[in-house]
């Protein structure tokens, strides 16, 4: 190779990698955003270890964020998408919600639309930690997956009561506290047989209703951390949320249209989290809707991606993050698109699993890798279960219990006998004795 084909290789090389960085930077919504971007890419390389590669050592600069590996500094936020989609079920994306984690041990976890719980579950956080729910409205892809975390919780180690905050409703039988009493009487048999043989701890439950109306309400104020709420406009009783903690605001829309209050009181904050829906061609064409549908759905039940940007313009946050759509390659692109016709300051398009760290000085976006094969997270605290075996009989039927086939029981027996010498238990098989008294 001479000289001057190996200058135009190099070329060839650069414009590659400047047309790759390129694509990479718009497609993840940070066109603007090249400041940060670098700044994260310093920071990361200076804090992750060897800058050579062994030839058996690990490849240092994962750029990903693996939970319960990192150690939050006093100072630091983390916010992850645990639900960025729509109501419509989808592997890719649960229903809207986002867990906040601070620097001194508080998480806050906002809405809890259906299939957020197994994103929050495969973060491996113990449950005794995600005690506090705040709840913007109650649509199922904002609330859904409320029941099951919490009717869960006590088999997978949650040893701590529950605290939960949501709007009261225009008429009382729609508010929170109505909800919570209906969620109960729904569960009631799953709450009476699980319960029983459940440490029942994590089945208490606090429930905080507070009133939509009121503008800029202090809902919550423990340990630093100041939670606020202003109305939101969608379908009446419905808010959205201002966490303010040691300097870093947190602001989260639920599900509403632009409102003066979200323009009036969270502006200039660190993340600013609001929905924003796809463009009504595309709401028409992938999902079926008519076209009187789409533009009424997409503009006025929805906030639009030129809505979304006009209020990110007017409150200027330090980062914009626009979620509630199906996110794949094409419509990023058109959503991504009708921002910038409003507003050209730095937006990440959320997709579950996005986390950032939010400090004074940085905001760092990464992808957290998941445990797909997650494992219910220890418990903190010690359990103390009830004695189950001594009721286990009493809630059945003299029908149930004969229909126990003997043969069975008798492996069952003897596979109890043999656990309570290996383990020094005393365990007396309950229901699968009943066909040996029988005889
Ligand atoms: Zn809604
Ligand atoms: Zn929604």
């Amino acid at each position: 190779m001479n000289k001057y084909d190996v200058t135009k290789v190099f070329l060839s090389l650069s414009i590659v990698i400047a047309i790759g960085g390129y694509l990479i930077g718009y497609s993840d919504g940070n066109k603007n955003r090249d400041p940060i971007i670098m700044e994260s890419a310093i920071a990361g390389t200076n804090s992750s270890g060897p800058t050579e590669w062994s030839k058996t050592g690990p490849y240092p600069h994962h750029d990903v964020y693996y939970p319960g590996t990192e150690e939050l500094k006093p100072d630091e936020m983390r916010v992850i998408a645990c639900g960025s989609g729509m109501p419509t079920p989808r592997l890719k994306q649960a229903a809207g919600c986002f867990l906040v984690e601070l620097g001194n041990g508080e998480k806050f976890i906002f809405d809890m639309g259906a299939g957020s719980y197994e994103r929050i579950s495969a973060l491996g956080i113990p449950l005794d930690q995600l005690d506090k729910v705040f709840l913007g409205h109650l649509h199922l892809d904002h609330a859904g997956d409320f029941p099951a975390f919490y009717f869960t919780g006590p088999v997978n180690n949650r040893l701590q009561p529950v605290r939960l905050w949501g709007p009261n409703g225009v008429k009382p039988e729609w508010g929170t506290k109505a909800w919570v009493k209906h969620m109960e009487a729904m569960w009631a048999w799953e709450a009476a047989t699980r319960g029983a043989v459940v440490d029942p701890r994590g089945l208490e439950l606090e429930v905080n209703e507070f009133d939509w109306t009121a503008m800029n309400n202090v809902i919550f104020d423990e340990n630093g951390v100041v939670i606020r709420t202003v109305p939101a406009i969608h379908g009446e009783q419905s808010v959205s949320f201002i966490l303010d903690w040691n300097g870093l605001t947190f602001a989260f829309s639920s599900d509403t249209l632009p409102s003066t209050g979200y323009r009036d009181h969270t502006k200039g904050a660190d993340i600013s989290i609001h929905e924003c829906f796809m463009p009504p061609r595309m709401m028409m064409s992938k999902l079926g809707m008519t076209p009187s549908e789409a533009i009424f759905v997409g503009t006025q039940a929805h906030t639009s991606a030129q809505a979304f940007g006009k209020i990110m313009s007017l409150t200027k946050p330090r980062l914009a993050v626009c979620y509630h759509f199906q996110n794949d390659s094409d419509t990023v692109l058109a959503v991504y698109d009708d921002i910038r016709k409003t507003y050209d300051g730095p937006v990440d398009l959320a997709t579950d699993f996005m986390v950032w760290n939010i400090t004074t000085d940085e905001i760092r976006k990464r992808m957290a890798v998941p445990n797909h094969e997650s494992f219910p997270t220890p418990a903190q605290r010690q359990k103390q279960p009830p004695d189950s075996m001594a009721i286990l009989s009493e809630l059945f039927s003299e029908t149930t219990l004969k229909s126990i086939e003997p043969e069975s029981a008798r492996v069952t027996n003897e596979q109890i006998e043999a656990f309570n010498k290996a383990n020094g238990t005393d365990v007396k098989p309950g229901l699968t004795a009943v066909p040996f008294q029988n005889q």
